[in-house]
């Protein structure tokens, strides 16, 4: 039985597979904006990712009287900076490539974190590890960026019926959280309630051209091979909004675990459905998902980015290019060029 690694407690099999149907057809063709999305700050803020290499901000060492927001991870990083431009420093806790599901604080994290004014955390239960975090930092608010968003249940195992936590994964629900993190900077920092509101509109309306751009790019798809087989069953949001079927080998890292009965169920489907290609996440061992390919004749078709944003120079520096780079991999990989 391959062994995977476990972040946090492990549980034993769970009970099904999973297997989302999609709920409609994404033959919707919108023609893709020209142009129009081009990642990243204009108007003055920092590139993504830029200096977060070590999760550690590029004005360490250098004074800097701004305001400090954290966040729990590097997603929403990218996210607060595009909102906050030059006016608020902005670090994420766990660093790029972290696990974040299991993740657990270190004392430096503490300390860092004992200059925060605001942390932002996704919440739907991602974020169960911090609760020790805000325990310390008394008189530091922290903000739920899925406020608002009506959560799809996990469908399985240990985590039936919780909150599946990844609703940053739906362009059209990432606005959702760009509108959270407007009002919570515009709360901390008032003098640059403008600022955020015109940050916002900018990248809500990237957000929505890379909307279109998605539903373009895998419309390309051929309906009956739109399955989306990967390790964690991070995609349901996505899945729902652009007519994916999602079938995974766990439903979240935090106990990403690969026993014979889910490997086998995925085998299965991959045969069943004659999936050309199967994938794994970046912040996870790819090896069992290697093993279904083998088994199933299958392809490993790539590497997703759903958790971290990859290293600046990387596929996915931010969410915009994250959802490009994935959608990307999986096209090509459906399509076995
Ligand atoms: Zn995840």
């Amino acid at each position: 039985m391959p062994q995977h690694r476990r972040d946090g407690q492990g549980h034993p099999e769970g009970p099904r597979f999973l297997l989302k149907p999609a709920l409609v057809a994404a033959a919707l063709v919108v023609p893709l904006l020209s142009g129009g999305c081009s990642p990243g700050p204009q108007g003055g803020g920092k590139a993504p990712g830029a200096g977060e290499t070590a999760g550690v901000s590029d004005t360490a060492g250098a004074k800097d009287d701004r305001p400090l927001v954290l966040t729990t991870f590097t997603i929403l990083a990218d996210m607060a900076r595009q909102v906050a431009g030059e006016r608020v420093r902005v670090e994420s806790i766990t660093r790029l490539g972290a696990e974040i599901h299991g993740y657990e604080p270190t004392p430096s994290d503490l300390k860092r974190a004992s200059g925060a004014q605001m942390v932002l955390e996704n919440g739907f239960g991602l974020e169960r590890w911090a609760e020790r975090f805000y325990a310390s930092l008394r008189d530091v608010p922290h903000v739920t960026l899925t406020e608002g968003i009506t959560p799809l249940p996990i469908a399985g195992d240990a985590y039936q019926g919780k909150p599946n936590p990844h609703a940053w994964m739906s362009p059209r629900l990432a606005k959702v959280y760009v509108e959270n993190i407007r009002r919570a900077l515009t709360r901390l920092d008032p003098a640059g309630a403008a600022t955020f509101q015109r940050n916002a509109d900018r990248y809500s309306a990237q957000l929505e051209a890379l909307d279109r751009e998605l539903q373009t790019s895998l419309a390309l798809i051929p309906p009956a091979q739109r399955v989306l087989a990967t390790c964690e069953g991070a995609f349901s949001y996505l899945a729902r909004d652009y007519g994916l079927t999602e079938a995974y080998l766990w439903p979240v890292n935090a106990e990403s675990q690969v026993t014979p009965q889910r490997m086998a169920r995925l085998i299965a489907l991959v045969k069943q459905r004659r999936v050309p290609a199967v994938f794994c996440e970046s912040t996870v061992s790819a090896e069992p998902q290697k093993q279904v390919a083998r088994q199933s004749g299958a392809r490993f078709g790539g590497v997703f980015h759903v958790d971290s944003l990859s290293l600046p120079d990387g596929p996915a520096p931010n969410l915009l290019e994250l959802q490009r780079h994935n959608v990307e991999t999986l096209r090509a990989g459906l399509a076995g060029s």
